[in-house]
């Protein structure tokens, strides 16, 4: 499943940085953005997940992520979450990017997490900055507690620019790692479509696992056609053999 020069690569590293898209919480039943029974079918993106709607269609906008967060209080990590955990403690600098705002890295236990597009459990005032632990029971439209503003849930909307401060350390962690591995990213979403490309760019050895071929693959150094739990939990049995 893994060649040598991956096995051999993978001894060596000090340094190795992960990214993951929507792929790695398919199997814990996390609905895709897109595809057949992708989330956005019933309404365009443009409409929904927007700062404009949250603040022309502020209804239409909260039952939508009032039900999403719903669906993800009953949802857990999966195999693969949890084998980035044992992946983690192998290394002696580990980064995980996440593209996905779903919380299931934390929850599973990995630290050194940057959640590039942000994290779906949280809601941040639109005028104070104020952060807050959402409550999945709540239905309606949430304000402020501290100055009563509207709340935005601290997630990356269709428009917004990325935490800049995050985007520096995710690229630095692509920069200076020895191995990257992508994960579950159909890899078209920039800005993190380009991290691997900094990796690769600076010496790092690319390895993708996706059962679909991406965008990514003709440049990866290793592609690893199998679901991200399977894939994973073979890399975390190959790492207990080398320590
Ligand atoms: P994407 O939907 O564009 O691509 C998902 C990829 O996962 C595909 O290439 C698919 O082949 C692969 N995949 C499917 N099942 C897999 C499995 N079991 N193991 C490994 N790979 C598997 O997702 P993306 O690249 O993350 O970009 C879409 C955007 O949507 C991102 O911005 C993300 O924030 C957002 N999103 C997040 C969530 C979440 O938080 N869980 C869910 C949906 C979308
Ligand atoms: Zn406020």
């Amino acid at each position: 499943m893994f060649s040598e020069k991956l096995i051999q690569r993978l001894k060596n590293a000090y340094t190795v940085t992960v990214l993951t898209g929507a792929g790695i919480s398919a199997e814990s039943g996390v609905p895709t953005f897109r595809g057949k029974d992708g989330l956005w079918n019933k309404y365009p993106v443009e409409k929904l997940a927007t700062i404009e709607a949250l603040e022309k269609t502020p209804k239409l906008f909260w039952d939508f992520y009032n039900w999403r967060r719903e669906l993800l209080a009953t949802i857990k990590p999966n195999l693969g979450h949890y084998a980035l955990v044992d992946i983690e403690n192998y290394f002696e600098e580990f980064t995980l990017i996440t593209q996905n705002v779903d919380n299931l890295h934390l929850d599973a236990g990995n630290k050194n997490i940057l959640e590039l597009h942000g994290n779906i459990t949280k809601n941040r005032c639109t005028n104070c900055d104020d952060l807050t632990q959402m409550d999945p029971k709540e239905s309606g439209i949430p304000k402020c507690r501290k100055c009563g503003a509207f709340l935005k849930p601290d997630v990356v909307l269709f428009g917004d620019p990325l935490n800049q401060n995050i985007l520096r350390k995710a690229q630095e962690a692509s920069s200076v790692c020895e191995v990257f591995i992508s994960i579950g990213t159909s890899a078209e979403v920039e800005p993190a479509a380009s991290l691997p490309f900094i990796a690769k760019g600076n010496g790092a050895f690319l390895v993708e696992i996706n059962p679909e071929k991406t965008a990514l693959s003709a440049n990866a150094d290793e592609v690893i056609n199998l679901n991200a739990s399977k894939a994973l939990t073979h890399l975390t049995m190959i790492l207990d053999r080398l320590r």
